[in-house]
């Protein structure tokens, strides 16, 4: 985004928040050749970050991939169609509030096991197992087993 004091293209964001039902992105940005600060609104779906992948080719967010990937691991799961919009919808907002114009697909998995995580634990697992390249079978063991806990009954 260039500086509208002296052009140049080089500005940081420094404060980046969902504004107008998350439909628009309003940014702090501070120039750094001049210090200038100044505003900007930006349309929401066009500021989602470019996704990095591992081997470091750039591709566009891909909402439809993101949602084909979570209907996967939730394949005969008993969780809403609403549940897995909102998860998706949550998920696109956290990404755009980073201000960043390019996250890791990593960062991208991260965010959907952290939604999974809630919708439903063995989604969370069939993903996790796919996705994440657990460190060795030990930590996903230790994963496994920290879900099968029961949870404490409420009082
Ligand atoms: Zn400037």
């Amino acid at each position: 985004m260039r500086c509208p004091f002296c052009g140049e293209q080089d500005t940081k964001v420094i404060d980046s928040r969902l504004v107008a039902d998350g439909d628009q992105v309003r940014r702090r940005r501070e120039c750094q050749a001049c210090n200038e600060r100044f505003t900007t609104f930006e349309s929401a779906e066009l500021v989602m970050p470019r996704v990095v992948k591992n081997d470091g080719t750039r591709v566009p967010f891909d909402e439809q991939k993101l949602r084909a990937g979570m209907m996967r691991a939730l394949e005969k799961r008993p969780v809403s169609v609403e549940a897995v919009e909102a998860a998706i919808s949550r998920i696109q907002a956290r990404l755009r509030a980073t201000g960043e114009r390019e996250v890791k697909s990593l960062q991208v998995g991260e965010e959907v096991m952290r939604e999974l995580r809630d919708l439903d634990e063995v989604a969370y697992v069939r993903f996790a197992s796919v996705y994440r390249s657990f460190k060795d079978l030990e930590e996903f063991r230790a994963e496994i087993e920290r879900i099968a806990k029961p949870k404490p009954e409420p009082v």
